[in-house]
This record gives structure tokens, sequence and C-alpha cells, in this order.
């Protein structure tokens, strides 16, 4: 087979759908309620027994679980199989806390797998792709899960590792990888450092796969501008499964969610409550297949919007948008939302790189931001007066957006950090 994707699957009718969703669901739950006591208390304490869990419908009747839920229950408290059924052990990136670990069976590995092949596929991946894996590898999901992905395809798999950017660019172009899978953050650094040492010629790319952390779609054009690539986006959190819970397609208008594996809903982080398509809400997520962790109704934290608009590829799987920030990420500053990618938008719009970091303080009981980008190095030549300009420029663009004013510092080209996996973009001083 060319390439690795299920239309029998992916394109399946909705009632099709539903229905063998339904199944899964009702098997899923009455083996996390046999085999998880830590659930089954919660299932218990909600006056819920598995008898009452008949089809989808019910989904709503079960507790949620929460990322302090498998801190409490860490190592082994969710585990659903003998330690002897398990192979795996993946774990969180830590980006917001105590890092979490997570269980695979074979059959979890299996399907994490082939979630990341439909991934590959659907951005154009076959058996004549050399895919560069520059995701870390190791207990992060994002290396094993795309290069698990792309083995599945019979694709030529380089397993890179993020990092090591000088070798990263001599195999890249020595092998002609043909599609690139790390973080957006990562494919910026070499996308500029391509750039500088004019290797541009001898790139071969045709594809991006980048995640694991927020991005806009003005970096989307960016890197296809950059790098003469698509760039496609994919999602996915190590306690669902790692990357490839929801993949980019041609249309690149949000990510299909594999559905056959996961339930997805949109809550109301506030009150709990289901919101409809369209609704912009915290994404939780149900594992029906899964067997060694199958977590049910875990709030992702994460917000965004569903949507079962039709779809040019032919896929049925429900879509969800770019992330709009991780409820974690959100930065409450004097009494304001503050997510970092509305401001990433701004400094890309106004022709400014992805360097850029918040600095939030408190000074005499005010909570203050700081915006420091870093200038173009055709910008870097200009006069410090017309620097001054720009900085009050962007300081009324970013008070136009958030509502509040903050500082802006354009520093020099190169004089803030690149990331080789997930980008540090805040730095808030109140916490310290
Ligand atoms: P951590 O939560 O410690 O970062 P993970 O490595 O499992 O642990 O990362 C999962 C999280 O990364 C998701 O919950 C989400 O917030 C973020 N993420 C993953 N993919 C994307 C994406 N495509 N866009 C935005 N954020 C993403
Ligand atoms: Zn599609």
């Amino acid at each position: 087979m060319e390439h690795y994707y299920q239309p029998d699957i992916e394109c399946m009718s909705r009632e099709d759908m539903i229905n063998l969703q339904n199944e899964r669901f009702v098997n899923q739950v009455r083996h996390v309620y046999k085999n998880v006591p830590y659930y089954r208390e919660l299932m218990n304490k909600k006056g819920v027994a598995p008898e009452d869990v008949s089809s989808i419908e019910d989904l709503t009747k079960l507790p949620f679980l929460t990322k302090e839920d498998l801190r409490n229950a860490y190592p082994y408290g969710l585990l659903a199989v003998p330690i002897e059924d398990a192979v795996r052990i993946q774990s969180t990136s830590g980006t917001t806390g105590k890092r979490v670990v997570a269980f695979y069976t074979q059959h979890d590995v299996d399907l994490w797998e082939d979630c990341n092949a439909r991934a590959i596929a659907a951005a154009g991946g076959g058996k004549n792709d050399v895919v560069q894996v520059a995701y870390g590898y190791g207990l992060f999901t994002g290396g094993p899960g795309l290069n698990g992905g792309s083995h599945k395809i019979g694709s030529l798999t380089l397993p890179m590792s993020s990092g090591f950017t000088d070798r990263q660019l001599q195999f890249m172009c020595d092998l002609g990888a043909t599609i690139l899978c790390c973080t957006p953050s990562y494919a910026e650094f070499l996308a500029e450092t391509i750039e500088e040492s004019g290797l541009k010629d001898r790139i071969k790319l045709k594809a991006g796969i980048f995640g694991a952390e927020a991005w806009s779609d003005e970096m989307r054009v960016r890197l296809e501008k950059k790098l003469g690539i698509r760039a496609y986006n994919i999602y996915g959190l190590t306690e669902i499964t790692g990357p490839g819970v929801s993949f980019e397609c041609s249309e690149q208008t949000g990510m299909h969610i594999n559905e056959d594996h996961f339930i997805a809903e949109t809550i109301d982080p506030e009150t709990g409550d289901v919101l409809p398509l369209g609704e912009k809400g915290e994404i939780v997520f149900t594992c029906i297949t899964k067997q060694a962790f199958p977590l049910l109704r875990y709030r992702t934290r994460d917000i965004c919007v569903l949507s079962r608009d039709e779809c040019s590829c032919g896929r049925t799987l429900v879509k969800m948008s770019r992330l709009m920030g991780r409820s974690d990420d959100m930065l409450i500053i004097r009494g304001v939302n503050v997510f970092p990618s509305q401001i990433e938008t701004v400094l890309l719009g106004y022709g400014l790189s992805a360097n850029y970091q918040l600095i939030v303080d408190r000074v005499n009981h005010s909570d203050t931001l700081e915006v420091r980008v870093e200038l173009t190095p055709d910008m870097f030549s200009d006069t410090v007066r017309a620097v001054e300009g720009r900085e009050r420029e962007l300081r009324d663009k970013i008070k136009n957006v958030l509502g509040i004013a903050a500082k802006v510092t354009l520093v020099a080209p190169k004089s803030i950090t690149r990331s080789e996996g997930k980008a540090v973009r805040v730095i808030d001083n109140r916490r310290i």
C-alpha cells in the first residue's frame, strides 16, 4: 500500500462511527471499572455503575479525570492491566509542573503508531519519503510517536531526535529528507539556520508535521515560505497517547481527531458543562481502545473549538481547531486573560520573528508585562529613533488586542535563546 490512508475508518459515515464508538465505549467503561480502583471510586462517588452506561449518550454520567488525579495516582494507580502486560512507559514534558507517566501494552503502542501513520499519510507521506524525526526521543512522546508512524507507512525513517542542529541539517541535505517532524519553534530555528548557511537549494523537504506546542497561522505561512513546504499541525498529549490524537489534512483548517480511538467533548472549564459544537472550550478525551492507560473524560486544559463541517479531504472525523492556548499557559495580567499566541500573532503580523519572550512581574502590587522580541537583521540597522517608533507601534497594536498595556522591547537578532523542543515563551517572576 502506497499510503497508510484508511478511508474505511477515516471516512466512515457518522452512524457507523457512533455504532463503533458505542460498543468500544461500553466495553472500556467495564474494563476500567473492574481494573482501576481509583476510577471505580470516582464512579461510585458519582453514583454511576457500568450498567448505567449503554451508549456514548451516557458519557456525561461519568466523572472527569484531571492532571491532579494523575498526580494522586502516580505512579501505578491508573494502570489498568497487570505490569506483565505493559511494555512501555512515556512521560509528559513537565511543561506545567510535575511529570506524569503513562503506560502502553503492545496493542496500545500499535494503535498509537497507526494514528501517527494516518497523520503522516494525511501530510502526503508514503513509502518513498524520507522522514526526519527531530522531536526528542526517550520519555517524551514526540520522537517515538512519529518514528513508529513513519515505520508503519514504510517511509525511510531518520531518527534524529532534537538538537545537534549542524548534523540535523547535514543529514537533511545528504539523505534528502522530504518530511520534517519537530516542534514549530525548532522548525523556525532550523529554517533560520538553513537561510544563514545558504543551504536552501539543497533542501528537498515537501512537508512539515509540527506540534507539541502552540503556533499560529502566521507562523505556518512563514515556515511554509522559508522551507518551501506545506506545514501541517499535529496534536496530542502523553496522557491520551502522545502525538497523533489529531492531525491535519490537505485542507489545513484544523485537525481530524482519531475518533475511533478517542471521543472528544468540549466543556466550559468553569462549570464542566458540555458545550455544543462550534463553541470554544476545554477539550476532554475518552480513550475507547487503549488497554493499559485508558483515561475516561480526561480534562486536557487545552482550549479549542470542535467542528463537523464537511472537509474537502473526505474524512468525516471531527475536527479540532488550532489550540487557542492551554489553560495553564493563560496568563492573568491585571485581571485580564492573556494567551502568548495572541501576542505572537501581532508580532508575526508586524514582520518580526517568532523569537520572543513574555516577562511578567509584579511591581507595587500591580502586574507588569514586557514583550521582548528580536528585530529582524534588516530592522537592526535602523536608527535608535526608528526602533523606538516601532516599539510604540507594537505597544499600541498589542494594547488593541489584549486590552492592557505592555512594554515592548526590541532586542538584537539572536539574543533570545533558541529552542530545540518546546519553546519557553513566558518568564513569570510573580511565581518566584
Ligand atoms: P506537557 O503537558 O508536560 O507539555 P506533553 O509533552 O504530553 O506534556 O504535551 C502535551 C501538551 O502539548 C498538550 O496538552 C498541549 O497543551 C500541547 N500541544 C501538543 N500539540 C499541540 C499543538 N499542535 N498545538 C498546540 N499545543 C499542542
Ligand atoms: Zn480533512
